[in-house]
């Protein structure tokens, strides 16, 4: 056995990327202190207690598809994966002026085959439309993308209408799915990111596309076990400790120092944080300043959550689209969390997720009650007759970073020109939109590369 000290590495931040970088290096055996400047782990995906139900309520709906494997195994490593459900393949009601239509991949048709059904039986798109969004679907197969390259500047929306498709099929098929899963309208996002989430999720096995989701709140899925898992390996894990500035000396970094004044050294650091944040903990005068700028041009989108409790079941499904509505995506969170009612013994509490949500984000509570309570009445007859019993908003301004035509130049890598320092967080180069799956693959590249270089340095 090795008497060698362990080398001691400080993460600043306790999101997703944070964590699993702790995880990862906890594992290989080095000394992590995680710094978190809020009470509570898990930066963008958490839980709170509803002040007035003591329920619990995620700050915004998670879901993530089968293609998430980073995510999958981080779960795994933490021993979480039993606090998810992730079905064989996708399957998804969409409801349109009170008719159903599913995209429903088919359960004996082999390999990514499997998903055309999911195309062909598409009730919401005419047969017109159809073939248009399989030959779509065969443009997106033989795309070519490539770092730098010119579908990082176009928006998917024109690469679409370049590539057969329509007004109807963008609507009612392609933007359902890119609205939420790159958080902005089709309009705004990239070719190369709309391409990429096709390409992962709906051209590969399956299992790929299938949407996986948590049944319980998101700070007991992975920030406290997590913490569990690094402090079991002799790490630490601080929440309220707002990092003020990473240090440097002779151009290295050798640790934190707190707003409470508190000096931290390691031999490295992981700055685990949004762009913003990563550039106020920054000395403000080093040699190193023009690495680090393009951080500064990174957009971020908002999301907006409304929650709705009924003093009835208003829903069957765990999950629904509606076209034409404001609606977009409704979660039935009680049967998600595997629940048969509320608490108080009877209803349900529906989640509705608006993604990219300009128009609704400087709305009051009062209006989005308004608006979405009478909306849910009209899509679902069993909501008209229900009580609403309790309702809140959630509004997450700089939710998830935009994948605007342009933008992939200004994400850094996770390995920058100071020795000992590295970066994680979605916003980093790993080739994913803003999601978990891009935070877990930032933590575990910046793992990657901290091991590289205190191995090189004698570790
Ligand atoms: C409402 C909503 C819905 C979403 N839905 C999905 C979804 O369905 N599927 C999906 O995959 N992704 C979804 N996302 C995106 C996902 O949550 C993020 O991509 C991911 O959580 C980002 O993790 P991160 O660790 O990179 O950053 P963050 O979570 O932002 O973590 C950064 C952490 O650093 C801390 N910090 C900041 N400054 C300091 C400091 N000075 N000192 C110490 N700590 C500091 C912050 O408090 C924070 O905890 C959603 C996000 C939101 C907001």
């Amino acid at each position: 056995m090795s008497t060698e000290t362990p080398k001691s590495v400080v993460i600043i931040g306790g999101g997703l990327a944070g964590l699993a970088a702790g995880v990862d290096l906890s594992r290989r055996g080095y000394r992590i202190t995680l710094l978190e400047k809020r009470p509570f782990l898990g930066g963008r995906a958490f839980s709170f207690d509803d002040p007035e139900t003591g329920v619990e309520v995620d700050n915004g709906q998670h879901v993530f598809v089968g293609a998430c494997s980073a995510y999958t195994q981080f779960l795994h490593d933490i021993g979480a994966w039993g606090n998810v459900r992730m079905p064989g393949r996708l399957e998804a009601r969409v409801i349109r002026n009170g008719e159903t239509s599913w995209l429903r991949a088919s359960s004996w048709i082999p390999g990514s085959a499997a998903n055309l059904p999911a195309l062909i039986g598409y009730g919401h798109v005419s047969l017109v439309g159809r073939l248009r969004l399989l030959y779509g679907m065969l443009r997106i197969r033989l795309a070519r993308r490539r770092p730098g390259g010119p579908l990082e500047d176009e928006t998917f929306d024109s690469w679409l209408r370049r590539h057969g498709q329509s007004d109807e099929t963008i609507s009612r098929f392609w933007n359902l799915i890119v609205l939420p899963g790159l958080n902005d309208d089709i309009k705004d996002v990239s070719a190369d990111a709309g391409l990429m989430l096709f390409q992962t999720a709906l051209l590969g096995a399956p299992s790929k596309a299938a949407i996986g989701y948590p049944v319980v709140g998101l700070s007991r899925l992975a920030g406290e076990s997590a913490a569990s898992f690094i402090s079991r390996n002799d790490g630490r894990v601080e929440t309220s400790a707002d990092v003020a500035q990473v240090l440097f000396a002779n151009g290295r970094a050798t640790g934190v120092r707190l707003e409470s004044g508190e000096v931290i050294r390691s031999d490295a650091v992981v700055v685990a944080l949004p762009p913003s944040a990563l550039l106020a903990v920054l000395p403000p005068e080093h040699d190193d300043a023009g690495f680090f700028a393009p951080a500064a041009s990174i957009e971020t989108a908002p999301i907006v959550g409304v929650h709705i409790w009924y003093d009835r079941p208003v829903l069957e499904d765990r999950f629904v689209a509606v076209l034409d509505s404001p609606l977009q995506w409704v979660f039935n969170v009680t049967r998600m969390h595997e629940k048969e009612t509320e608490p108080d013994g009877q209803g349900q509490h529906i989640a509705i997720s608006l993604s990219g949500a300009w128009q609704w984000k400087d709305r009051s509570k009062a209006e989005l009650r308004e608006i979405f309570v009478a909306e849910m009445a009209r899509v679902f007859p069993e909501a008209a007759n229900a009580e609403v019993t309790r309702f809140i908003t959630v509004k997450m301004l700089d939710a998830t970073f935009r994948v605007v035509p342009g933008a992939e130049k200004y994400r850094l890598p996770q390995e920058t020109p100071v020795p000992g320092l590295f970066l994680a967080g979605d916003w980093t180069r790993t080739g994913w939109p803003s999601t978990m799956e891009s935070a877990v693959r930032s933590g575990n590249l910046a793992a990657e590369a901290v091991v590289k270089h205190l191995s090189a340095n004698g570790s």
